[in-house]
């Protein structure tokens, strides 16, 4: 006898009236489906036009890697355990379920032919059993994290409903797993087919009724079978009405992320977001697609600092004003206009937006592509557009304003660390160079950075480099300011500056500053097609030592560890060339547990360097740093790569009482040494 799947089993031969019934509900559960999802794309077209590079090939490698394969959960084996298992598991019972439909109403009743048959029909049963069962894995593995374990992370304070939520959708999800294997145990059992070996948990099932009457087994399967049914048509439809439907938003979200460099802020209008209509349709589908996992608030320093911001928060509540103006709009409202206006305490307070360091650790992990920081800058240029800066940010940016720098000193005063250096210091406006060297004003002014400053020149003029400055032609980048929200005092700095370097004649720009590294590079759009670089002194000190031209007389000893910077890490991929530095120099590097992508901010960035620390805050990131540093074995030296950090982390090994414990060097220093 083949095998063969039987046609509505025991409905078809003893209740033949349900069959009207099924079909009717299916009907209306595609109908309540496509009005669920139409409701999300209209909250999508409620925002501002933006346009989406294409790039086909790479959106549909991304959707494989991120979408469906979870790639961003990859290190956190538990989820992509748990997340795989239950999509997989759904995606697999989705699809039977939708070969048995097309055998049973399309091929049979159009052709009175039956694909689910011999070998093809056993090997789907087979399937069928191992991905129902790796969905009840996964749905368990759901229950004990959220119930049991309950991190911190899955809190949801702005839907206090939401466990009851997650409860429901994961019970019902399970009861749909569960009384698909008992039916298909109990139509087994009444059967007694030779291919239910096939099926090993439905036959196990089915060991379990064989002693039940041929009769109440298949009372017993009516009943379960509409249970089962009912409930899985319930689940769709529900789907676009509830939390579920991220699985749809989700994969939408990651096919069309942003595929331009992650250091290039679109344009956008200097006035910023009000009302949540002024997002871009691709930002309301981003917020609509959050999963509410918190992965972003784990990373985020200023969240563990004490500080009021939660990317995730940030997220949910403008999640919230999107409903509210979509309803809005369904009532008959001319516009999706501030139901309640976003820049309220009760919905983003400013505590909130002026913590944020711009890091990007959180759109680093977010596993839906949702770019939170650029949310917050969008958010930021609105406050700055009614002049409510920061206080304490407000002298840096009157700095800027006047004078081109955030210290407040004079054009003049900016090239003063050459003086004294032989050879002079070459003014690259007025002499042709190889590197164009764009210092930035930490580089130039702060005390401690120039001697830096000082050390990076002479390794140049050692190596034989060719290189110049702008001298006072220079000014800001602007790359903090415009993160600040200052988009028009941003336009005016780059505008200064890509004059001063239009007067200037060289092949590559070279900083050390990651944060004038990422606008230089994302934002001027000083490369385009002249086969212009900007590089990072990091990478350009690695070319000179592994091409030889910067001989390293002296290998160094002892334990260090590296900072990635954020602007050289996170926004723009530099994590290599330190790292083969320090190699070059001897020294045995010993890494953070937060490292590379995952580095954590030294709470710096964009602007919070001009800020003061908000009273009643744990710890400021800087310091949480130095204790992850100093907690390292024989670890004595903690070096970086960036002139702010140097600031930045000798004052938090002051103020955790570190010093004595651990020196904070900048790889340009240990360079040196090795070269003396
Ligand atoms: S960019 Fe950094 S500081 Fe800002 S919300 Fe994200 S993780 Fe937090
Ligand atoms: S923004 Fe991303 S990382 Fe944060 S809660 Fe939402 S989905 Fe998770």
């Amino acid at each position: 006898m083949e095998p063969i799947r039987p046609l509505f089993y025991n409905i078809h031969e003893n209740y033949k009236w349900a069959e009207i019934p099924t079909y009717v509900l299916g009907g209306l559960t595609a109908m309540l489906f496509l009005w669920g999802v139409w409701r999300h794309v209209k909250r999508w077209r409620l925002g501002k036009p933006e346009k989406i590079a294409g790039a086909l090939a790479e959106r549909i490698k991304a959707f494989l890697k991120f979408g469906l394969f979870q790639g961003r959960l990859a290190s956190d084996f538990y989820a992509i355990g748990m997340h795989l298992a239950i999509f997989f598991g759904m995606a697999a019972l989705f699809l039977g379920t939708a070969l048995a439909t097309i055998d049973q109403d399309v091929t049979y009743l159009m052709f009175g032919f039956q694909f689910l048959r011999g070998d093809f029909y056993l090997g789907y049963k087979l399937f069928l059993d191992i991905f129902g069962m790796a969905l009840i894995a996964g749905l368990a593995l759901a229950f004990f994290r959220r119930y049991v374990l309950q991190p911190e992370r899955l809190k949801n304070l702005v839907y206090p409903t939401f466990p009851l939520d997650s409860l429901f959708l994961l019970t019902i999800l399970f009861l749909i797993a569960a009384t698909g294997l008992v039916v298909e145990g109990l139509r087994l059992a009444a059967t007694n087919v030779p291919w239910g070996t096939w099926s090993p948990v439905g036959n196990a099932l089915a060991g379990l009724f064989s002693s039940l009457a041929p009769g109440t087994l298949k009372s017993a399967h009516f009943l379960l079978w509409c249970v089962h049914g009912l409930m899985a048509l319930a689940f769709i439809a529900l789907i676009p009405h509830s939390k579920a439907f991220h699985l749809v938003s989700s994969a939408i979200s990651v096919f069309l992320r942003q595929l331009e460099p992650a250091g290039a802020l679109p344009t956008a209008e200097p006035a910023g977001v009000a009302k949540i209509g002024d997002f871009t349709w691709r930002q309301l589908l981003q917020i609509d697609a959050c999963t509410w996992c918190g992965r972003c608030q784990e990373q985020c320093p200023a969240h563990a600092s004490g500080y009021a911001l939660s990317p995730k928060n940030v997220v949910l509540k403008l999640d919230d004003q999107l409903l509210k103006a979509e309803r809005a709009k369904g009532n008959g409202a001319a516009q999706a206009a501030p139901v309640a206006p976003l820049h309220d305490d009760t919905v983003i307070s400013a505590a909130e937006l002026w913590a944020c360091t711009t890091c990007r650790a959180c759109e680093e992990v977010c596993p839906v592509f949702i770019e939170q920081p650029r949310m917050i800058v969008d958010l930021r240029r609105y406050q700055v557009s009614q002049g409510n800066v920061d206080k304490t940010a407000q002298a840096a940016l009157g700095n800027l304003s006047r004078y081109g720098n955030s210290f407040g000193k004079s054009d003049r005063m900016r090239p003063k660390w050459t003086q004294g250096l032989e050879p002079k210091i070459k003014d690259a406006r007025k002499e042709e160079v190889d590197y164009l060297w764009f210092l930035g004003d930490y580089a130039s002014y702060d005390p401690r950075a120039q001697e830096i400053t000082k050390v990076t020149a002479k390794i140049f003029q050692r190596a034989g480099v060719n290189f110049g400055i702008l001298g006072e032609g220079e000014r800001n980048s602007g790359n903090d300011l415009r993160r600040v929200g200052e988009e028009g005092l941003y336009e005016m700095l780059k505008e200064k500056n890509l004059l001063a370097i239009g007067q200037a004649k060289f092949k590559t720009i070279v900083t050390t500053d990651p944060h004038s590294l990422n606008t230089l590079k994302n934002e001027y759009h000083l490369a385009n097609g002249n086969g212009l670089t900007v590089q990072h002194y990091t990478e350009v000190l690695d070319e000179l030592i592994q091409s030889g031209q910067l001989p390293l007389k002296k290998k160094l000893s002892g334990r260090v560890t590296y900072h990635d910077p954020c602007y050289l890490g996170r926004y723009n991929g530099v994590y290599e060339p330190p790292r083969r530095i320090l190699a070059a120099l001897g020294v045995q590097l010993v890494e953070m547990p937060r490292n590379r992508s995952r580095s954590f901010c030294c709470g710096a960035g964009g602007g919070r360097i001009w800020m003061e620390d908000t009273p009643g805050i744990k710890e400021r990131p800087a310091e949480n740093r130095v204790k992850e540093a100093v907690a390292l074995p024989e670890v004595s030296t903690f070096v970086v790569a960036c002139p702010k950090d140097i600031a930045m982390f000798r004052d938090a090994v002051k103020t955790t009482g570190n010093e004595g414990k651990i020196a904070v060097k900048d790889i340009a220093e240990l360079v040196l040494e090795a070269m003396a």
